[in-house]
């Protein structure tokens, strides 16, 4: 059974009933996060239960907003493993380095874990149509685990999105509409859709069910380290459901005395899209829309993230930072990090890679501490990036 008391806005504290659809703050528009009776969980669960049951991020059940059980939408997310990548950590002068794989998720993506959630809670709470913006991954999931639950799916998606995605998109039947621009464009048409249709939109942040589903790789981490948290955690970043959601979990996790101490979270982002780094040095709490978004790494390709104060938040409170990196040191990371360590990383990953090297370099972390970097994506998404970067064939 599930343990969730609510959902509350992260920017004026408002409490919102969980048994009836939510998206955003109904009095100041601001994100919800779920809340849970975490003193009642500390009393009656005991974390060895976990171990027990199966390898999917639903093994957290108690801690994930679905009350039963049979409204799951599973297709095996989750439970990815965390390598050690000593290779690639005696190149960057990292001890223990280690890599939380999520390309081997079942659409390739950490997105189906937010997805999957998503999907499980509106199944229960009798949604029927979702329609979503998407730099891609996310809309991949989306048709994924929609169709698994009997939904109406509708994704908005850049005309310039990998193929391949695009591919597990249609693939799955769905509606989907390619869009001139980023995904801050393809918002503005779901945002249309879902006033004149009534679908329920779904976009990163804009429900509390997403970051339910993020914040899962923060207790997987803790567990497969033996009950530790790492000390620092590395994440390409774009709407950054995935740093507010494991930052969130890791906070849980403390206040239900599972850690003893919190992770320093980092950002990374990349030169040619870095409106989360530039609003950190400057030291304010909310983005700049950034002008001219243009990387390879598209789900990082965000130029005005909704829950930009919650992301500076999750940055600042740990003790970390945010780091840009350049599109040559993306597609040189990817390859370094395919031909030393035998993982085919998208180049989201490439990026969290890059990013540690510039955090080892500025002496922002020593060597012997415990760094988790997100491979969030396969690389077998970006195929036609590799064989177009590729150096001459022989
Ligand atoms: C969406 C995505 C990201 C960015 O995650 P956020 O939670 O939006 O910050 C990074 N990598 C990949 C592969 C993605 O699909
Ligand atoms: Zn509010």
């Amino acid at each position: 059974m599930s343990y969730l008391i609510g959902y509350r806005c992260t920017r004026c504290g408002l409490l919102h009933d969980p048994v009836v659809p939510q998206r955003t703050c109904r009095s100041c528009g601001g994100p919800l996060l779920a809340v849970y009776d975490i003193e009642a969980v500390r009393n009656r669960v005991v974390r060895d239960v976990f171990r027990r049951r199966g390898c999917t991020m639903w093994r957290y059940l108690e801690l994930l907003p679905v009350s039963d059980e049979r409204y799951v939408v599973s297709l095996g997310e989750g439970y990815t493993p965390l390598l050690r990548a000593r290779r690639l950590g005696e190149s960057l002068g990292l001890r223990n380095l280690l890599v939380k794989d999520e390309g081997r998720n079942p659409t390739g993506s950490f997105k189906d874990r937010p997805i999957s959630v998503t999907v499980s809670a509106l199944r229960e709470l009798g949604v029927r149509s979702v329609a979503m913006p998407t730099s891609g991954n996310a809309g991949a999931s989306l048709a994924a685990y929609g169709v698994l639950a009997g939904l109406e799916v509708h994704v908005a998606m850049p005309k310039d999105t990998p193929r391949p995605i695009y591919a597990e998109v249609s693939v799955r039947g769905v509606d989907v509409v390619l869009v001139e621009g980023l995904i801050s464009d393809a918002g503005r048409v779901v945002a249309d859709w879902a006033s004149r249709y009534g679908w329920f939109d779904v976009s990163t942040m804009r429900v509390p069910y997403r970051a339910e589903g993020t914040k899962t790789m923060a207790y997987e981490v803790v567990e497969q380290l033996g009950w530790r948290a790492p000390d620092v955690v590395v994440f390409p970043t774009g709407g950054g459901e995935g740093v507010v959601g494991m930052w969130k979990g890791f906070r849980e996790l403390l206040e239900l005395g599972w850690v003893d101490r919190l992770p320093r979270m980092v950002v990374a982002q990349s030169e040619g899209c870095k409106p989360l780094v530039e609003a950190f040095r400057r030291g304010a709490d909310r983005v700049e829309p950034y002008g001219g978004c243009s990387t390879v790494a598209v789900g990082i390709r965000v130029p005005k993230p909704f829950a930009d104060t919650e992301i500076l938040r999750a940055v600042r409170e740990s003790g970390g930072t945010a780091v840009a990196v350049g599109e040559n040191e993306i597609l040189t990371s990817m390859r370094e990090v395919a031909s030393r360590e035998g993982i085919f990383a998208c180049p989201e990953g490439a990026a969290a890679f890059a990013a540690t090297r510039r955090l080892v370099e500025e002496g922002l972390v020593d060597r012997d501490e415990t760094v988790v970097v997100f491979n969030t994506g396969s690389g077998l998404k970006y195929v036609d990036l590799v064989l177009q970067s590729n150096p001459a064939r022989r």
